[in-house]
């Protein structure tokens, strides 16, 4: 007798034997004892979860000449026939080879005649998203009337694919992928039938290989019961899957989270010398990152989230790589590149990031020469974002003395009263913008950007453009009106907003302090900008011990 693959003489014959679907099984067979049969199904979910053992279970179920019932007894005539698929009544019909209409149309002429020995004609059309448009009109005109012996199981592994028309005429059950556990459970039993023994652990990775297909894992342990003979070894299960290993995966997650690109490189040549496959050794990772991630979020409290950090970003690299291997004709090399990306994380941009601002800064400081920027770099923009909403400030100056900063002092002194001092009215405006990005007004924060609050008083704010054109946008009604309204708020007074054209922003204002406090007061904001104030603090006081 020719042999016969193990996930079809395991195939579930009945309701009880349908592993992981619980949800589904008790369902339908509630629907049978209550004699509430629907005409169409519709069962989705990945394939190898049980769609088509199902449908089956359901047609002997309804045509068992001892039915119906829930329990088929699979040795009448027409539960043999169902399951030696001769019968006239339970017809399956594989839509990824007959996508066309002839079939659909053929089935339309037959689904009227009475059904030869059972009680209905079942119809199962697998793969049901691969049917043509014109297929699908032609099932939808049998499914919109369909004769009282008929019903439709359609199943799918992508039911995103099919019409609205066709799903709102069918019931849907969703099958889920079985968990590891109960596969390994399903695995034990088949091999309890056949005296092979396993360690637990090669069922387990078999389990998870099958990614919760319980045919899929049937396969594989087919596979291994041919290479190993009566006792099958977690080894073996790894080597015939192409797998890393435990220890071969530990050694490269060290490599990778201490960033030695020499190690992780040699991991990757010894693994590949083994005949393994790159694909798949960026998912193992990918899971054991994952896993790690996990189990360390769980017991790490969020103040100290560094590693993380430092374990979400190494998950996107090998996440990208997993995705990149897919097509890629050298997965290998994908692999290495993944590991160099992966061992020189953060530290590249970071350090190339801070070289740029230090060049930008230092030249600034030679030349004294401060241009306004063209506009504000997005980094600024997200920090600004996560300012907390402060309270309305009041427009008369803070009662509180001045900071001890002889620039400061500079301005205060030269501005007139009731307006605010040059900090506070910028620390304003960067409420302003960042306000603008929590109402998600992007357009206008664009615009206001280009733009410096120079003046609040008791019933204006004056903001400064250096080009007409943004000047002009703000000053349209809409933006205007939106900015009136946000800034009343803000300061607790209601004011107009007014633009003003402006050479320079930074030497803008009646009375302007002599340029060269100006000048040495816009380096320290700039540099406050880009280092915050702490750094800025160190500067002067270098400054102050070399005076
Ligand atoms: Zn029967």
């Amino acid at each position: 007798m020719a042999y016969i693959a193990l996930y079809r003489q395991w195939r579930p014959q009945d309701f009880e034997q349908l592993v992981g679907q619980e949800h589904i099984s008790t369902t339908l067979k509630n629907a049978i004892t209550s004699n509430r049969i629907a005409h169409a199904y519709l069962f989705s979910g990945p394939r190898g979860t049980g769609k088509t053992s199902t449908a089956k279970i359901m047609a002997k179920a309804l045509n068992c000449l001892q039915g119906p019932t829930i329990h088929p007894c699979n040795a009448c005539d027409s539960c043999k026939r169902i399951i030696d698929g001769s019968s006239m009544d339970v017809l399956e019909i594989d839509a990824a080879s007959n996508r066309g209409i002839d079939e659909i149309r053929e089935l339309r002429e037959k689904v009227k005649f009475t059904p030869v020995d059972g009680r209905y004609k079942v119809y199962i059309i697998d793969e049901v998203h691969m049917l043509t448009t014109e297929a699908f009109n032609a099932l939808l005109k049998t499914l919109e009337e369909p004769p009282a012996h008929a019903i439709f199981i359609l199943a799918t592994t992508e039911p995103h694919k099919i019409p609205a028309t066709i799903l709102s005429r069918c019931q849907r059950y969703d099958f889920r992928r079985i968990d590891s556990e109960a596969i390994s459970g399903r695995l034990l039993k088949v091999l309890q039938e056949m005296s092979i023994e396993a360690e637990p652990e090669a069922l387990g990775v078999i389990a998870r290989f099958a990614e919760g297909g319980l045919r899929d894992a049937l396969s594989i342990l087919d596979q291994c019961i041919a290479f190993s003979g009566d006792r099958i070894t977690v080894e073996d299960v790894r080597s015939m899957l192409g797998l890393a290993g435990d220890e071969w995966l530990e050694h490269m997650r060290g490599a990778l989270l201490q960033r030695d690109v020499a190690a992780a490189l040699g991991y990757v040549q010894e693994l590949i010398s083994l005949g393994k496959d790159a694909r798949q050794v960026i998912l193992e990772l990918l899971v054991l990152f994952r896993d790690r991630l996990v189990e360390s979020s769980a017991v790490t409290p969020a103040q100290e989230s560094g590693c993380v950090e430092d374990g979400m970003e190494i998950m996107q690299l090998l996440s990208d790589a997993a995705q990149e291997a897919k097509w890629a004709p050298y997965p290998r090399i994908v692999l290495e590149v993944a590991v160099i990306r992966i061992c020189r994380r953060g530290s590249a941009q970071d350090m190339a990031g801070l070289a740029a601002r230090l060049e930008k800064l230092e030249a600034m400081l030679a030349n004294k020469m401060i241009v306004q920027p063209a506009h504000r770099s997005p980094d600024r923009a997200g920090r600004a974002e996560s300012i907390p909403p402060a309270p309305a400030i009041p427009a008369s100056p803070p009662v509180t003395p001045a900071p001890p900063s002889t620039a400061a002092d500079n301005k205060q002194n030269s501005i007139p009263p009731k307006a605010e001092p040059p900090q506070h009215l910028e620390e304003l405006g960067e409420r302003i913008l960042a306000e603008l990005l929590k109402h998600n007004k992007r357009a206008i924060h664009t615009c206001l950007s280009e733009g410096r609050l120079l003046e609040l008083n008791g019933e204006q704010a004056v903001f400064g453009f250096q080009l007409a054109i943004y000047k002009e946008r703000i000053e349209k009604d809409d933006y205007r009106g939106f900015l009136e309204k946000l800034v009343s708020q803000m300061t607790g007074e209601q004011r107009h907003i007014k633009c003003r054209l402006v050479s320079d922003t930074a030497g803008e204002g009646p009375g302007a302090p002599p340029v060269e406090a100006t000048a040495e007061d816009a380096v320290v904001r700039h540099a406050k900008e880009m280092f915050g104030e702490k750094v800025v603090t160190i500067v002067n006081n270098n400054k102050g011990e070399e005076k």
